[in-house]
């Protein structure tokens, strides 16, 4: 009996997910390699972080999401090499080493964070790019309040009650937002010692204005909607330096200055996965200033039809999931076609289905084409298209119920921080360190 085709496909986000569902009914036995067990819908982490959202709404675990997909299997592992010339993959997870060969391999590993070279800032500022770092996040907001609570220096409780987001893109907006609604409506009440509507939420970037790509008109409606909810952007305004106890900012002018803070967060600029330098060195293939690829146009890479790699990693396109979900399923239909002796489609082309962001509870900004949409409107299609990509039903029905009790009452109902995570995120990391 002839071994059926192995399809080996890196990473379970947008690309990775979306690819190995469009190979259900292929003729292929599909291997999904991942660093974590889940799909994550990082367009709501900000929601994780703030307590909106729990956990296990945005990222449903992987192996329940494709249990009726009967051709694919999910392991855990994070991938260290590929094999070009061998067509294998390596992987590694606590317990050891795999190799897993392949005969079309689709890689979607994604990006992370990246701080320009300055990754000490990391530790002071953390960024938002998974669970793990959501959850940390949370612990320092709601942490932050706590903090100042107990403080009795004024100075101090000013640090605490502090919260410098650096980035103005959507994250750093919707980031921003939310923690201004926290301290604004949630919080009140909650305090004795301090009045928590009295945080600072600063918003910094170095660019000249907040959601630069969605155009003039709505960044200048963002802009205004952020301050309406007493958000303090400052544009022009370059992060020279992060440390525990502060940030601090060069102007446009040149002048140099400090914001005292405690809690830092990190939304500006992302790293392909290093994966991509390490196949760009097997195949010749360039890569971009942030390790983005270069591709063929069927996004294989030059010299092997067999290797697609998707979203994030690709230096043609935009980083955001339509990117991803659209080029996983392009890869799934090219294997697809190859196996059933059809001729390639034409060249990968993204459809633009255009960008929106929310800024606070109830206003949002959409660009779709030639609409361009700011206010509750915009809002309503924010939320009726995150319902409809969160995966799985139940996620539907308890997201609702969270954005309900968050956006039309004032609770939240995720603010639980545990001790727990912080010391299975240490082992964890002791076990990693341990094996390098
Ligand atoms: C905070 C935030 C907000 C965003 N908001 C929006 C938005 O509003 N709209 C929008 O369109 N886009 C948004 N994006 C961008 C969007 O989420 C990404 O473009 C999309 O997730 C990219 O999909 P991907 O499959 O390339 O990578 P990812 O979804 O990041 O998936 C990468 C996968 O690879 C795995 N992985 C990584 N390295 C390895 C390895 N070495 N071995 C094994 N597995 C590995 C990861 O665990 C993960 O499963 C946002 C991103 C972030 C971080």
């Amino acid at each position: 009996m002839t071994e059926r085709h192995r399809v080996v496909v890196i990473g379970s986000g947008f690309g990775g997910l979306f690819a190995t569902k469009a190979l259900r009914r292929a003729p292929v036995d599909v291997t999904v390699l991942a660093k974590t067990t889940h799909h994550l819908f990082q367009p709501l982490l900000y929601q994780v972080a703030t307590g909106i959202l729990s956990e296990g709404e945005i990222a449903p675990a992987t192996r329940e999401v494709l249990r009726r997909q009967r051709n694919a299997r999910v392991l855990l592992g994070e991938v260290t090499a590929v094999d070009l010339a061998a067509r294998t993959v390596t992987s590694v997870a606590p317990t050891g080493s795999t190799t897993t060969p392949y005969d079309s391999l689709i890689v979607a590993a994604g990006s992370s964070q990246s701080y320009f070279g300055n990754d000490r800032f990391a530790d002071f500022a953390p960024g938002m790019k998974s669970i793990d770092d959501a959850l940390e996040l949370r612990g320092r907001i709601f942490g932050a309040f706590e903090m100042a609570e107990l403080a009795t220096d004024p100075d101090e409780i000013d640090r605490w009650l502090t919260f410098v987001v650096v980035g103005a893109g959507a994250t750093g907006v919707e980031m921003a937002g939310q923690i201004s609604e926290l301290a604004r409506r949630t919080l009140p009440g909650d305090f004795r010692n301090i009045d928590p509507a009295t945080a600072r939420v600063i918003l910094l970037d170095a660019a000249p204005a907040v959601l630069g790509n969605f155009g003039q008109k709505l960044s200048e409606k963002a802009a205004k909607q952020l301050r309406r909810i007493k958000v303090d952007v400052q544009l022009n305004a370059k992060v020279v330096d992060v440390d525990a106890t502060g940030i601090d900012v060069e102007d446009a002018d040149g002048q140099r200055r400090r914001i005292a803070s405690m809690c830092k967060i990190w939304a500006a600029g992302v790293a392909a996965s290093p994966l991509g330098a390490q196949l760009a060195g097997q195949c010749g293939a360039a890569t971009d200033r942030v390790g983005r690829l270069h591709l063929e146009p069927d996004l294989s890479l030059p010299g092997h039809p067999e290797v697609f790699v998707v979203g994030d990693m690709t230096a043609e396109q935009p980083g955001v999931a339509q990117v991803a979900i659209q080029g996983g399923r392009y890869a799934a239909k090219q294997v697809r076609r190859r196996l059933a002796d059809r001729g390639p489609q034409p060249p990968f082309a993204y459809r633009d289905k255009g960008s929106m962001a929310t800024v606070s509870r109830f206003h949002a900004v959409v660009s779709v084409k030639n609409l361009q949409l700011a206010g509750f409107l915009a809002w309503l299609m924010w939320l009726a298209l995150h319902l409809f990509y969160i995966v799985g039903f139940k996620s539907r029905v308890t997201t609702l119920l969270h954005w309900t009790i968050s956006f039309v009452g004032r609770g939240r109902s995720e603010r639980t921080t545990t001790l727990q995570q912080v010391y299975a995120r240490q082992a964890l990391q002791r076990l990693d360190d341990s094996r390098t």
